[in-house]
């Protein structure tokens, strides 16, 4: 007898969720209502696929954050992350209520500028800043975040041209036992650089140190990696105070609070398993109050926290077009909004509700977006109430990094739409034409014309 060849043993799935004898009850309940307004009203009015974002929610999210760290620091400020959601209504919720602007690029500062915000309220981070950038961003006293030795011989370069005195902070990498460790953004803690970034401003006379900052990452599931962050700068204050008798202003400790989506991969949902406001706060907190920094020269605490802060608020709504199996016989739904406008379903499981009464059974379903594009899908395996071609869905906690980076690739983005607290809907932004796009491209007159 013939030996057989060796096949390596698999561990194959149980398929969750398959209705049985009696059906299943359904996990997935409707979503109907979005504050107090019906999902089926918003799409016949605006339109699906749609973004909406709860004004209330945006308040009522921010006062919590707000209050975490006021009742437990003196000095605190928040500065509205503009990458994170940069539409002008949802910027200005922030600005009202008392946020500065944290951008990191010229365009970023131009509409922070638009918007009303006063240059010494905005924060310029990142690695690109140009030369008019800078020069403007000095002009305007915008407090001004070096991230590299280039961009700080380019300040005092300007300085050296124009006699003014930029104010600076230097961003700081660390390592706060999370890996991998944030390291290609400012000087690094360990290794000495951020005391050489320190020592060459502070004998140059250049320029005026008024702050430190970090930005240790995002979606950082330890709050304690905060305390440790929060302590290497405190530490580098009190070093500050020894060595050049030098009082800096404030503390930035950046942003990276989680929110309550869930990753891919992890085996708790994100609301059970994300730090709150107060466990953020408490660790920050408590790392430079009991630093050895004086107490009659507390740092002002500033905050640049941007997913936690608008995430919850924001919601895609959505419709399907068509179910179909695959090849396997998995149960697959298209609907009509793919990862073109939810950028964020790369890292996230997210939540994707009915926004009608459905069937209480469920099958394992894999969700795929409208593009003709094979990495197009929204969630690989959720099981899923059985939705029927037409039926609308609600996608939860998208208003971090969605609205930014969406692309506009293959169809056109939808309108966006706020909810406010009196349920009054306002459109924030109009859905893109086509002479939208056609309105920023040229044909040469050569290209004209053609005949088929
Ligand atoms: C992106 C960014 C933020 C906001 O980060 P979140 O993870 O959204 O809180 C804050 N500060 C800097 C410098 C950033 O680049």
């Amino acid at each position: 007898m013939e030996k057989l060849p060796f096949e390596r043993p698999v561990i194959k799935k149980l398929k969750a969720g398959m209705p049985g004898k009696f059906g299943m009850k359904t996990g997935v309940a409707p979503v109907t209502h979005i504050d107090q307004v019906a999902v089926s009203d918003l799409i016949a009015e605006h339109g699906s696929p749609l973004f909406v974002i709860s004004e209330n929610t945006l308040r009522r999210t921010f006062r919590e954050a707000k209050r975490a760290f006021e009742t437990r620091y003196p000095k605190v400020r928040f500065a509205w992350s503009y990458k994170t959601n940069y539409l002008n209504a949802v910027c200005n919720v922030f600005h009202q209520e008392g946020s500065w602007a944290e951008v990191v690029s010229g365009f970023e500062y131009e509409k922070a500028l638009a918007l009303g915000v006063e240059g010494q309220h905005i924060i310029f981070n990142g690695p690109d800043k140009s030369y008019d950038d800078l020069i403007r961003a000095i002009e305007n006293r915008s407090l001004i975040h070096i991230d590299h030795f280039d961009e700080m011989y380019m300040l005092h370069e300007i300085s050296v041209k124009t006699g003014s005195k930029p104010r600076v902070a230097i961003r700081v990498n660390m390592d706060t036992g999370v890996y991998p460790m944030w390291d290609r953004f400012g000087f690094n803690y360990e290794n000495g650089e951020a005391w050489d970034a320190i020592n060459r401003i502070m004998t140059s006379g250049k320029l005026e140190l008024t702050g430190l900052h970090t930005h240790i990452g995002t979606y950082m599931l330890s709050a304690d990696a905060y305390r440790i962050a929060a302590s290497k700068l405190a530490e580098l204050a009190e070093g500050l105070v020894r060595r050049y008798g030098k009082t800096i202003d404030y503390i930035d400790i950046g942003g990276g609070f989680a929110s309550k989506n869930t990753l891919k991969g992890a085996y708790y949902a994100g609301t059970d398993t994300a730090p709150d406001f107060d466990d953020y706060a408490e660790a920050i907190s408590s790392a430079i109050v009991n630093s050895q920094i004086s107490p009659d020269n507390m740092p002002l605490l500033i905050l640049e926290t941007g997913r936690a802060l608008v995430d919850d608020a924001g919601y895609l709504l959505g419709t399907v077009i068509a179910n179909k199996r695959l090849s396997d016989g998995r149960r697959a739904t298209i609907l009509d909004t793919g990862v073109n406008l939810l950028f964020t379903s790369f890292w996230y499981e997210h939540q994707i509700n009915p926004a009608q009464p459905v069937s209480d059974h469920t099958e394992e379903t894999t969700i795929y977006g409208p593009l003709c594009m094979n990495i197009d899908v929204i969630r690989e395996a959720s099981v899923m109430p059985l939705l029927k071609k037409g039926d609308n869905v609600v996608i939860s906690r998208i208003g971090a990094y969605n609205m930014t980076q969406w692309m506009q690739f293959i169809t056109t983005r939808p309108r966006v739409v706020m909810i406010d607290a009196e349920n009054k809907i306002h459109v924030i932004r109009e859905k893109e034409k086509l002479e939208t796009i056609n309105s920023l491209e040229r044909v040469p007159e050569h290209l004209k014309k053609f005949k088929l």
